[in-house]
């Protein structure tokens, strides 16, 4: 420690005791010390406050100080500085006061040997580094004292010490408001909730009635007395509020509250997992309000979204709340229906929802408002046994109830889905057979009934299915017809038809009237009569050689239509009613319509032998026709019987499978070159 010279200053006014000293110190301790020598107080500060000193040799007997003030006026100018005293050997008292008020030691000047001298002053210094590096020492651990309880203070987490019961010995300001009290109302109190081991969980108080989340971290303090535990709080409340707003942002319909998509399909997952432990069974109902785009129309979108919203309240209702009713759609909902032990009260269920949310809706402004909808229904572990194929399912059987009518529910079965799959089959063989000439015509003999030779045919379409054979047209057709392929395909089958009675004709075979399938899809095309002028140009066939054959379904816009069949009446392409009876349109109506020739509905002519009823009404038919100058057809003649009949009623033309099936354009023209009348 004393490896470093030592400077010491030595205070003395006596020139004897201080050469004394310096040979004491200079003496057998050479080199250890250096030694400066000042005979009055007032030097001495004088030096020091210009030079540095380890040391002060202090007697206590000077000319300008005596006693223990010149001590005090030390002390006081450097406070650091440790002073060793010297007295002599009459000052007995001095000598101690000296030591009492802070001097490190005190030597009486006539005993002192050069040895004791020496240990004096290291004993001297060395306390006084003690003393100094214990005051840091105090020094930080108060300033690290009051750190801690800035800390403490300062942080939003609540911090508490409880005892081994529980109760409260300490808190910060944040734990005191936490518990809406001050620091110290809370010590002595219990803290209400377990909090022993060293552990981490959710807790929730209450707080003026409201609760308040706190997460709550606790950790024993080993070294403390047994069972302190430091408590650490922190209030959630807000945090838990935002993920929940954040949780609803994501998994519920802002307008009804209720769970949205993602969130039913959580959840029928679960009930899928609870249901595969327990055999349990699920069925899935997925609803469709019918008249809500009227509503929107008619009243706005503001008074559609109330109406929503009163239905989801029923729902909601008649559900018992929970996350198992959702909107999946703008009018659509789906429901799950768990822990059903038999399927018979699916119905229940399923008449129940229609019922009560089909009473009427009072809204705003005294408009009342009824609704209908349909289900579609799907049953776990049934028809599948995954969330998304059972919303799936539920969907399609809503589909199949939509045209089952209104306020009705239907169960998906697998044929549905045969149906769906068959149906998109279809679609992709007919877009591949749009580029591949997959698609073909046949043609059909029309036989006048007066002469028993062939005076038309009909053109019917057929598709090539690699692995389904040849697909009839009413599988197809309708899908050309939702598709709009039909436009396309049309054009392609008159295209086909017209060329192929200009060849017969120029092949010199008598001419005959070729009949051509229209679809309502067709004669909504803005060019569509250009499109069949074009036609008969390109192919150079007389427009009396084309019939165009329209089914009833076309009279329901009457104003276009009338258009077009006049526009056609006036190019001279003929044109027929086709399927007469199926639908609702009465002879009178098509008076209107420049038509000229009906064709009797298949139906008609299948009963015609078995019922004098509709032997009756083909008669009339055929009666009323031609009082309209309508030549008839009629469709579906399988037997010799039914063509007797006909030709006795006065009908001018049949067509059926007693003449001859549809045939290809070689069977066709092989047949024509007979010139052979069939009867
Ligand atoms: P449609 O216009 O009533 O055609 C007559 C249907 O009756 C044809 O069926 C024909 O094969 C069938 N048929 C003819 N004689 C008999 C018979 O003696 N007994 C029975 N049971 N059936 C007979 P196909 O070819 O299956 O056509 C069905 C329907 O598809 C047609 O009914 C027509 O509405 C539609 N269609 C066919 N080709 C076209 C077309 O090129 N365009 C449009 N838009 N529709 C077409
Ligand atoms: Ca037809
Ligand atoms: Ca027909």
């Amino acid at each position: 420690m004393l490896s470093k010279k030592l400077n010491v200053l030595l205070l003395e006014d006596n020139q004897k005791d201080a050469a004394l000293i310096r040979r004491m110190l200079d003496g057998a301790f050479n080199g250890l010390f250096h030694l400066d020598h000042v005979v009055k107080l007032s030097e001495a500060i004088n030096f020091l406050s210009l030079s540095q000193a380890d040391l002060i040799l202090l007697d206590l007997n000077l000319p300008d100080s005596r006693g223990l003030t010149g001590l005090t006026s030390l002390q006081t100018a450097f406070p650091h500085l440790p002073i060793v005293a010297l007295t002599g050997a009459q000052d007995n008292t001095l000598g101690a006061r000296a030591l009492e008020q802070g001097a490190l030691d005190c030597l009486v000047k006539d005993t002192i040997d050069s040895e004791k001298l020496v240990q004096a002053i290291r004993h001297a210094v060395e306390r006084q580094h003690i003393q100094s590096r214990l005051a840091q020492a105090m020094e930080e651990v108060s300033s690290s004292n009051r750190l801690l309880k800035q800390v403490l203070s300062s942080i939003s987490d609540g911090v508490v010490i409880v005892n081994e019961k529980g109760i409260i010995q300490s808190a910060n300001t944040a734990a005191a408001s936490l518990f809406n009290t001050h620091e110290e109302a809370l010590v002595g109190r219990p803290l209400g909730f377990p909090a022993t081991g060293t552990e981490k969980k959710e807790i929730q108080i209450e707080r003026g009635g409201q609760p308040i989340h706190l997460e709550m971290h606790a950790v024993k303090l080993e070294r403390e007395e047994a069972g302190a535990t430091l408590v650490f709080l922190r209030n959630t409340t807000e945090q838990k509020q935002l993920q929940e707003r954040l949780f609803n942002l994501a998994h519920r319909d802002g307008l009804t509250g209720l769970a949205n998509r993602a969130l039913l399909m959580d959840h029928l997952k679960k009930s899928i997992a609870g249901a595969s432990r327990s055999n349990g069974l699920i069925a899935v109902l997925y609803l469709d309000i019918d008249r809500l785009a009227r509503i929107n129309n008619t009243l706005g979108h503001p008074m559609g979204n109330l109406l929503l919203k009163e239905i989801a309240k029923r729902l909601k209702v008649l559900m018992r709340g929970g996350d198992d009713t959702a909107r999946v759609g703008g009018d659509e909902f789906a429901i799950i229906l768990s822990d059903l032990t038999r399927v018979e009260t699916i119905p229940n269920i399923a008449q129940k929802i229609i019922d009560r949310l089909g009473e009427p809706y009072s809204l705003e402004g005294g408009h009342e408002w009824g609704i209908a909808l349909s289900i579609g229904i799907s049953l776990y572990p049934n028809d599948a046994r995954d969330p998304e194929s059972l919303l799936e399912y539920a969907e399609m059987a809503l589909h199949r109830a939509k045209r089952g009518g209104k306020n009705n529910y239907h169960y998906y079965s697998h044929t549905l889905q045969e149906g769906v799959k068959e149906r998109l089959a279809v679609e992709t063989n007919l877009r591949s057979a749009l580029h591949e000439q997959n698609l073909f015509v046949v043609y059909q003999p029309i036989v006048s009934l007066t002469t028993g030779y062939i005076v038309g045919m009909e053109v019917l379409l057929r598709l090539k299915h690699e692995n389904m054979g040849i697909i009839a047209p009413s599988r197809f057709i309708p899908v050309a017809e939702e598709t709009g392929m039909i436009v396309k395909i049309g054009t392609g089958a008159l295209l086909k038809a017209c060329t192929q009675n200009k060849a017969w004709q120029e092949m010199g075979l008598p001419p005959l009237v070729m009949a051509v399938n229209l679809s309502a899809i067709q004669l909504k095309e803005a060019n569509f009569l250009s499109m069949v002028n074009h036609v008969l140009r390109h192919t150079g066939l007389s427009p009396q050689y084309l019939e165009l054959e329209l089914t009833e379904s076309l009279m329901q816009d009457t104003e276009r239509t009338l258009r077009v069949l006049s526009s056609l009446h006036e190019i001279g392409v003929l044109s027929s009613i086709d399927d007469f009876g199926t639908g609702y349109s009465s002879l009178s109506h098509l008076r209107q319509f420049p038509f000229n020739t009906l064709k009797i509905d298949i139906s008609f002519i299948r009963n015609m032998m078995n019922h004098q009823n509709n032997l009756n009404l083909v008669k009339t038919i055929i009666t009323m026709a031609h009082n309209f100058e309508l030549r008839t057809i009629a469709e579906g003649v399988e037997t010799l019987e039914q063509l007797q009949t006909l030709q006795s009623l006065g009908c001018d033309e049949v067509q059926g499978f007693f003449v001859s099936k549809p045939l290809s354009a070689d069977a066709a023209t092989k047949r024509l070159s007979e010139r052979k009348p069939f009867f």
